[in-house]
């Protein structure tokens, strides 16, 4: 495919302002794709090379790609640079000055994607003495052929601000549109869908056979890339060997799979009512890892997929002393412990062991212990579908005694009271809580079910349990925050099923006065002109940013609000809004897409309904 073609898409994509005009124009994309380059023209919609696990980074500064656009133009550095400030987006400056060149192309050749792929994974491998240069070479080869348009985008893509706002669930909705003819040929699947829609009048019958196949495939993708995150490896099967080519996907020592979820319920006796006999385990205050062992190479991976593994030297030994086995994929929470007295640091010290210099001696300050929970992958065999009960026992045998892995605290009950104590017993240890776990349960990769309910002493009182909300724009504040020129965020919810984040509050406490300062630059990079089309607000900010960064807030309660559309529908106009919202921190290890869901607020709301009328539980805290 030229990638002109593709750049003619993109355009469309970002202009578009409907999710399903959206899907449509990706699902005609996959169409005319060949088998060769669907895999990296799947990337190249999400902004990069490969999946995001791999962390191949193609990024290059806002200085050096104006150096590239200087050298093809003929413009000098200071006439791009008035240009950028100008149009605030070195993809509209590269656009404009590719249509006026001064100088004319010594050689000129119709680009192709793959050319253009190979060229920004040679800049993305650069490294060393003379890297720079190189890739300021590499991306000027590509501006020299670049028709406007694809200058355009072969600039954001280096500087990692693609702004086609496609997320990977309209991806996977467009793979879907594509294969429901070949569904409908599977015998078996049609006759359930028959069977279900028995009541279903005739004229409504055939729209409603095909809104459920697009509905089982979209299930049958995203199972897939709950194991595998790897969209481009998921379309590329799909092209090659039809729905077929799914089977091929399966949980591998080395891919982070996307992590278990859990509910949250206000009360043991909830808990109890809800799963029956269970098991209960402190809920430990770190990080979340991911430990892939393939023989003696060890690989960690944070709740996000990223590879963590240079930075904790003391758990990659241990995982080599301490699993018994030759492959294994399990999971834990890390935290720093305190090792002469026992006790468990705060959040804030485990988390300076997030960190990429200094890791050795930080290691010797804060080593972390990870209490491990889950075993989803064994010596060839994958673990993820058996009952809960099961992988815990096989867990308890494979992990032998030393000191920096440790099993989680867990117990087994039916009983509430039992529950209550051991809750209680965790909280005065430092821990968050507990987490219940339903003994028969799979493991539900990358959904939030009801095979882990989670409950914390902040449940029963005000909404203390924070949320993670995604940056949607920000104001730029008066009196005294004039200076700063960042007043407060506009912040929103993910909605999964749609896709869109919707508004839920404005933050404007919480911030230091640097914090304010950087909170603007990072923003400002990020910066659009009008509203992201996944964006749903009825509220207008003064500049609205890329769906990007997750702070953690929090607030003291949910409200209803008719200012807000995280939860608003026809039938009932509100949405959610959160009283009194105040950041607590940038919450770098998750995406946009893992912030907290629209859902989980109207489920907060409820519970917390609940717990005012109801009592539930010990008291506050
Ligand atoms: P939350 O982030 O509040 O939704 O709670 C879920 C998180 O708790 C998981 O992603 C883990 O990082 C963490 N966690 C701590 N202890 C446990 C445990 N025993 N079992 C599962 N997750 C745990």
């Amino acid at each position: 495919m030229q990638f002109r073609k593709l750049s003619e898409y993109f355009e469309r994509l970002e202009a578009t302002p409907s999710r399903l005009e959206m899907t449509d124009l990706l699902s005609g994309l996959f169409k005319e794709a060949n088998a060769n380059e669907i895999e990296k023209i799947i990337y190249l919609c999400q902004g990069q090379l490969a999946p995001a696990y791999m962390q191949i980074d193609v990024g290059m500064g806002e200085k050096f790609v104006m150096e590239a656009l200087s050298k093809v133009s003929g413009y000098t550095r200071e006439e791009i640079e008035k240009l950028f400030k100008e149009l605030g987006d070195l993809g509209l400056v590269a656009e404009k000055v590719s249509g006026k060149k001064r100088q004319s192309a010594l050689f000129s050749a119709e680009l192709t994607v793959l050319k253009v792929y190979e060229n920004l994974m040679k800049i993305s491998k650069a490294s060393g003495t003379g890297s720079q240069e190189a890739k300021i070479k590499l991306l000027a080869e590509l501006l020299n052929s670049a028709k406007p348009v694809e200058a355009k985008y072969l600039v954001r893509i280096p500087l990692q601000n693609l702004r086609l706002g496609v997320g990977d669930p309209t991806i996977m909705d467009a793979f879907a549109i594509n294969f429901i003819g070949e569904l409908r040929k599977n015998k078996k699947i049609m006759q359930e869908i028959e069977k279900e829609l028995k009541e279903t009048k005739e004229e409504k019958r055939n729209e409603e056979i095909e809104r459920r196949l697009k509905f089982r495939l979209r299930e049958m993708i995203e199972d897939k890339y709950n194991v595998r995150p790897d969209l481009g490896n998921v379309a590329k099967l799909l092209k090659q060997k039809g729905l077929d080519g799914l089977r091929e996907i399966d949980i591998e020592p080395g891919i982070p799979i996307r992590p278990s979820l859990a509910e949250r319920l206000p009360s043991s006796e909830e808990i109890i009512r809800k799963i029956g006999k269970c098991a209960c385990e402190a809920k430990y205050d770190g990080f979340r890892i991911a430990v892939h062992k393939k023989g003696n190479e060890i690989l960690l991976f944070s709740r996000r997929q990223e590879n963590m593994t240079s930075m904790f030297p003391e758990i990659i030994e241990a995982a080599r002393r301490q699993i018994n086995a030759k492959d294994a994929i399990l999971e834990g929470e890390a935290l720093a412990v305190n090792e002469q007295t026992g006790e468990y640091f705060p959040f804030q010290i485990t988390m300076q062991r997030k960190r990429k210099y200094d890791i050795a001696e930080k290691a010797e300050e804060y080593p972390l212990k990870l209490f491990v929970f889950d075993l989803l992958y064994r010596d060839g065999k994958n673990l993820m579908n058996l009952p809960f009960s099961e992988r815990r026992r096989e867990l308890d045998k494979i992990i032998k005694k030393g000191d920096a892995i440790e099993l989680t605290k867990s117990i087994i009950t039916d009983s509430p009271k039992e529950m209550e104590k051991f809750f209680e017993d965790s909280i005065s240890k430092g821990l968050e809580g507990i987490i219940a776990k339903d003994l028969n349960a799979k493991y539900i990769a990358g959904a939030r079910k009801f095979a882990w309910i989670k409950l914390k002493r902040s449940y029963r009182g005000a909404l203390e349990d924070s949320v993670d909300v995604v940056i949607l724009g920000y104001y730029k504040g008066k009196g005294l925050r004039t200076e700063f020129g960042l007043g407060a965020l506009l912040s929103g919810v993910y909605d999964e099923k749609e896709d869109k984040f919707r508004t839920l509050a404005k933050v404007g406490s919480g911030f230091t006065e640097e914090g304010m300062v950087e909170m603007k630059k990072m923003l400002d990079k990020i910066k659009r002109g009008n509203k992201p089309a996944r964006v749903d607000s009825l509220l207008e900010p003064d500049v609205w940013v890329e769906p990007k960064y997750v702070i953690e807030a929090r607030a003291d309660e949910i409200t209803k609000s008719p200012m807000h559309t995280a939860g608003r529908n026809e039938k009932d106009t509100d949405g959610y809004a959160l009283r009194f919202p105040r950041m607590i921190k940038l919450r770098t290890d998750r995406k946009a897409e893992e912030a907290t869901t629209v859902k989980e607020i109207i489920d907060m709301y409820k519970l917390q309904k609940r717990v005012k009328t109801e009592d539930v539980g010990t008291d506050a805290a």
